[in-house]
């Protein structure tokens, strides 16, 4: 199974990183907490889920678990988000973090996707059993984000910057 870089990683990039601090503005009318941290302690361990109605207090629960989490996500539940923009001599571009591991000789379904809900960049796999859908049953035929679920063919695809870094 391919490795997913981690939040570690994704917040040395000072860009990613700046992006994740700023509140981002929700659209989406609804109820239920808008923001889930997924936590993984472990690599290859299991996921645990903590609601948050507010955006700083979900972004404090990360950043306090940061050092002793493998990996982490500070994801949306009721909408999806764009990735961070930068302006690249006057061209306004989409930046996606990506580990060097993802080259051009990795498989295309084995190289990161931004995923809208997570708002970093995941790997979408095939899954027998989700941690994020437990009850239910999943289509192994599906690709699914690696940490909320999603499938692929539910998320607008959001093309890496033209350097790819
Ligand atoms: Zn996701």
């Amino acid at each position: 199974m391919p490795e997913q870089i981690t939040m570690r990683e994704l917040l040395a990039d000072p860009i990613y990183r700046r992006w994740l601090t700023k509140k981002p503005e929700l659209t989406t009318m609804g109820y239920s907490a808008p923001w889930r941290v997924y936590l993984q302690a472990e690599p290859r361990g299991p996921w645990i889920e903590e609601d948050f109605q507010k955006y700083s207090a979900a972004y404090t629960y990360l950043r306090d678990n940061l050092r002793t989490s493998h990996d982490l996500a500070l994801s949306c539940k009721r909408q999806g988000f764009k990735p961070p923009i930068v302006k690249r001599s006057g061209v306004r571009e989409y930046y996606i973090p990506r580990p060097l591991s993802d080259s051009d000789a990795v498989k295309p379904s084995h190289r990161h996707v931004w995923c809208p809900h997570c708002r970093r960049p995941t790997l979408f796999l095939w899954y027998k059993k989700h941690h994020a859908m437990s009850g239910y049953t999943v289509s192994p035929s599906d690709r699914r984000c690696r940490i909320c679920g999603v499938r692929y063919i539910f998320i607008p695809k959001y093309e890496r910057a033209s350097d790819g870094r």
